[in-house]
């Protein structure tokens, strides 16, 4: 058995840049909206968008590659209640899966780089809880996003 790796974030903020992937459902994003202590609709107004599953995504800046809306001063204004997949990052099934999805995303990811593939699938394999299966669409949906290099 191989100890635990651990993921070090160098926040370089790539995987907050690119449209799609950052989902919050109504608790999710009241939670963040309380966070800032701002009322529901001042944040949806300022940061929200609406989904037609009924969802709301995380808008973006609206230039090519954008920060998400919540990005600011390299740090996430959000962070102790981020939305699931931003928590998640990088335990993720289809990561620690699927090795040419790791490839992909450790391509922008610095962290993911030097944590290693095998790292993490050995976390997998030792039992560590991992987020429910649907996560790998929205991943991949995020990694092939407009973000240039497969990653958003
Ligand atoms: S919610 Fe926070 S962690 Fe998630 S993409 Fe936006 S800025 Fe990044
Ligand atoms: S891309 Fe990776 S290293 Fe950069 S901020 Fe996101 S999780 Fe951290």
């Amino acid at each position: 058995m191989t100890a635990s790796p651990d993921f070090r974030c160098v926040m370089c903020g790539e995987c907050c840049r690119g449209r799609g992937g950052v989902y919050l459902d109504r608790a999710g994003a009241a939670e963040c909206a309380g966070f800032l202590g701002l009322a529901f609709r001042r944040f949806e107004e300022l940061f929200l968008e609406r989904e037609p599953s009924g969802l709301y995504s995380v808008a973006n800046a609206p230039v090519p590659g954008g920060h998400c809306l919540l990005f600011k001063g390299g740090l996430c204004l959000v962070h102790p209640v981020k939305p699931l997949i931003c928590r998640a990052w990088p335990r993720l099934r289809a990561l620690v899966t699927d090795p040419e999805a790791f490839r992909e995303a450790s391509e922008a990811c610095p962290g993911l780089g030097r944590l290693g593939f095998a790292a993490l699938a050995d976390e997998y394999r030792e039992g560590r809880p991992l987020p429910p299966p649907s996560f790998k669409a929205v991943l991949l949906a995020k990694l092939r996003s407009d973000c240039g290099r497969g990653k958003g």
